[in-house]
């Protein structure tokens, strides 16, 4: 079979090369690729910023955002042969840590989890791939290549979660006004579910032109580009911020309103020091009661709360979201980014 390595740490290694087909094994259920969705984190690893091998192995099998179609899976497994199945990124680490072992292992608490195409665990940029079937979601057919959407929602579905455990701390929390930070998938989707929520949703996305400002607008939220520092007073009580670029996660953090929630939810790559005066955040924090939390990642659960989301969506705006399908063959294309990219997948041709 034809797969996507790279060898961590080593800047522009990617390459499409030959590998054996993964040997079946009794507990695992045998799956043919149908996409791959490309995300910043592998362009990450691709740039040798991220990214950790196998033990004892010099490359690591790339992607995470995977979408398959089942080939064999062992008897009451509860998927079956022919079923479309997205496999979940994480595995608990092995001691277990107590979140890993209550099957939180986004949670993880001792940083040795492992992670498909990220973490010491070959991913499902590969032609044939194994999942066990407690680590596999059973996608709606109807849902068809748009299903490789799901892992980037199980990501927004876990950050809302927790937006929603943090703020049932005060029982008469309830949100109104939402800003999420970025216009890229993890942005559109976070949006998505917050107007699914019927929240009166915001967006802060520079891109004037290509498909972000449509597909923000047709979700009924707003846009708004500039500078971050304009929406001081939009007051929203929730935050998802999407970017992880310095200036928006400051000025996110720099005007928060009265019992607001920020959920940073973007990964910053650091490095570069901007002055902040900490002690005015500290005063309205504590005078606010605001709350500041990361969030990553997602458990068996998000992934089924992503899965609702999706069947609820609109399917005409989620394809909207597929900018680029790109054939295995021209694989090279799907890593390049392009000025009107939202997602560019991988497409395996078997759909
Ligand atoms: C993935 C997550 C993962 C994170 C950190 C993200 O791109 O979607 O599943 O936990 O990277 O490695």
């Amino acid at each position: 079979m034809r797969a996507l390595t790279i060898a961590p740490g080593q800047k522009n290694s990617i390459q499409l090369e030959e590998r054996p087909d993964p040997q079946p094994a009794p507990d695992c259920a045998l799956v043919e690729a149908v996409a791959l969705g490309v995300c910043g984190t592998d362009m990450e690893i691709i740039h040798g910023d991220y990214g950790w091998a196998p033990a004892g192995e010099p490359r690591l099998i790339l992607g995470h955002e995977s979408l398959g179609r089942v080939l064999e899976a062992p008897s009451g497994a509860g998927i079956a042969t022919g079923d479309l199945v997205v496999g979940i990124v994480r595995r608990p680490d092995p001691a277990p840590c107590p979140a890993c072992a209550a099957g939180e292992w986004d949670m993880c608490r001792n940083g040795r989890y492992t992670e498909r195409g990220i973490k010491e665990r070959h991913g499902y940029g590969a032609e044939r791939w194994l999942i066990e079937p407690e680590f596999a979601i059973k996608v709606d057919t109807g849902l068809g290549l748009l299903g490789v959407l799901l892992e980037p929602t199980s990501v927004v579905a876990k950050a809302w979660d927790h937006i929603e455990r943090i703020g049932a701390r005060t029982r008469s929390w309830r949100p109104d006004r939402v800003l999420i930070t970025g216009g890229g998938p993890v942005g559109l989707l976070a949006a998505m579910i917050a107007r699914q929520k019927g929240l009166e949703t915001h967006v802060f996305d520079r891109n004037e032109t290509g498909p972000k400002p449509g597909l923000i607008a047709d979700l009924g939220a707003t846009r708004h580009g500039g500078d971050i520092a304009s929406l001081k007073d939009l007051a929203p009580t929730v935050v998802i911020e999407c970017t992880g670029a310095d200036e928006v996660v400051l000025g996110v953090m720099s005007q928060m309103s009265g019992d607001a929630i920020v959920c940073l939810a973007g990964v910053s790559s650091g490095g570069r020091k901007v002055d902040f005066d900490v002690g005015s955040f500290n005063r309205t924090a504590v005078l606010s009661n605001d709350v500041v939390f990361g969030s990553v990642n997602a458990n068996r659960a998000h992934y089924q709360a992503a899965a609702d989301a999706l069947a609820k969506a609109d399917p005409a705006w989620l394809a909207r979201l597929i900018t680029r399908r790109v054939p295995l063959d021209r694989w090279r294309e799907a890593f390049e980014r392009r000025d009107d990219d939202v997602k560019v997948v991988v497409d395996f041709g078997r759909l």
